[in-house]
């Protein structure tokens, strides 16, 4: 016997129904007549009588994840399947540092305290390095290592911190087989060419960088000096990356003001030839200030992106927060600040009262309560559990876990329609 899935949602796509399950992530599109003799068997509880009329049908929905088996306990799975990716990789390790709390910009939204004489010390940076050590000797399994640099402005210490980690750790990757890489959240404008050769020799592939809107916008928000933006030089440098041919992820940052001359940024890298654009993504996201719901205005210019041929990623199909959860969420992840305090979340302050552990000097993190707190935050919402999204949802990260615990929340509202919006946009993506 089987049963409709709990994580089943459909919504219409020009003259079709498309059918899409969370749990299989897996779209399937269907005429509309076949939708209403598969709405009415749910209707009338008679899945069996669907198998009679349309056996084929009936076999492809249960391919496709759309009817499991009546004994089947779905959020049992989903947890199955969360604690796999948050607990169960042991060939896989990230490492966030913090070089600095110091930043060469001064942006409203900015939620980070900048700390002007934040740097890492010395010992601080032995032991990180024994740290990363550790980390390759006592993790057997291990196959691949991350390194991520955050801030503040990461990149203000290259030469001082970034450097000098990389160029230690990165011969003791090749030594151990470990697969390397490593990546820059940075707002861009310190990038130049010789950084970039160094970056190469020691496995850096990735940048993320920022922007704020179109030239003007951008310049409004991002500057050194009221006088002088920083747009043009940072779209030449992320263009330096893409020639010296590392990952660029572009991140959109999206306000209300933000939206008119959005769609200009298009004519500032369609320049480029196909090879550069094959490094290149743009990454969307509404800042989390912005009340009004923009999300048609912003959807309009992702697939204006889309249609010019430039990979964009937006809330659908980031939200995959089970199968794809943040870095924090799992056990093989730490962020390191510049002073050796741990964190997990790099979206929230780092004021001492929050860190959840401590770098000792022999390279060994002390977690607190506050860390077991975090990794034992998941499934604890109500509405979650009766949730058609939870497996690509699942109240989103830790972070939100340990910000509502004892309150019933949800990260759209409650509203069914934007749980669609989503999946729609899952859907125009698989299809762009
Ligand atoms: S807010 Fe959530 S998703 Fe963002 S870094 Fe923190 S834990 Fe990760
Ligand atoms: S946060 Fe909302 S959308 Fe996400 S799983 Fe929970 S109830 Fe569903």
């Amino acid at each position: 016997m089987m049963k409709f899935s709990q994580f089943n949602s459909f919504f219409n796509y020009e003259d079709r129904k498309i059918g899409y399950n969370a749990f299989a992530n897996d779209f399937t599109i269907l005429d509309p007549e076949l939708y209403e003799i598969l709405q009415a068997a749910v209707r009338e509880n008679n899945l069996g009588e669907l198998n009679e009329i349309h056996p084929e049908f009936y076999s492809h929905l249960i391919e496709k994840g759309f009817l499991v088996n009546i004994d089947e306990d779905e959020i049992e799975k989903v947890k199955e399947l969360s604690r796999k990716v948050d607990f169960g990789n042991e060939t896989f390790y990230q490492l966030t540092i913090n070089p600095t709390m110091n930043c060469n910009f001064k942006c409203w939204y900015c939620y980070e305290t900048h700390i002007k004489a934040s740097k890492m010390t010395n010992t601080t940076l032995i032991s990180v390095v024994k740290l990363i050590e550790n980390i390759l000797v006592e993790r057997k399994k291990l196959e691949t290592f991350h390194l991520s640099w955050f801030g503040g402005e990461p990149l203000l210490y290259f030469d001082k911190t970034v450097k000098p980690i990389l160029e230690d750790i990165y011969p003791k990757m090749k030594e151990r087989n470990v697969n390397f890489s490593s990546g820059f959240t940075t707002n861009g404008l310190l990038i130049n060419q010789e950084m970039l050769d160094s970056c190469r020799i020691n496995g850096v592939n990735f940048f993320q960088i920022t922007l704020d809107g179109h030239r003007e916008r951008h310049n409004q928000v991002r500057y050194v000096s009221k006088e002088k933006g920083s747009y043009d030089e940072i779209v030449n440098n992320i263009h330096l990356c893409l020639k010296n041919k590392f990952k660029v992820s572009v991140r959109l940052n999206i306000s209300e003001e933000t939206i008119e001359k959005l769609h200009l940024i298009i004519d500032d890298f369609i320049i480029l030839d196909d090879e550069d654009k094959k490094y290149l993504n743009f990454s969307f996201h509404e800042v989390w200030q912005e009340q009004k719901d923009i999300n048609d205005d912003v959807q309009k210019i992702v697939n204006l992106f889309r249609e010019k041929g430039f990979n964009s990623i937006y809330k659908g199909v980031n939200l995959d927060t089970v199968r794809n959860s943040c870095y924090a969420d799992k056990n093989n992840h730490a962020t390191i600040n510049y002073n050796g305090e741990v964190y997990k979340c790099t979206a929230r302050d780092f004021e001492s009262a929050s860190k959840e552990g401590v770098l000792n000097q022999d390279g060994k993190i002390e977690w607190n309560e506050k860390y077991e707190r975090r990794m034992n935050s998941k499934f604890k919402n109500p509405p979650c559990l009766s949730c058609k999204i939870l497996p690509i949802c699942n109240g989103g990260c830790s972070q939100q876990a340990i910000e509502h615990e004892g309150i019933e929340y949800c990260i759209h509202n409650f509203d069914e329609s934007k749980k669609i919006e989503i999946i729609k946009d899952k859907f125009m993506y698989a299809i762009s």
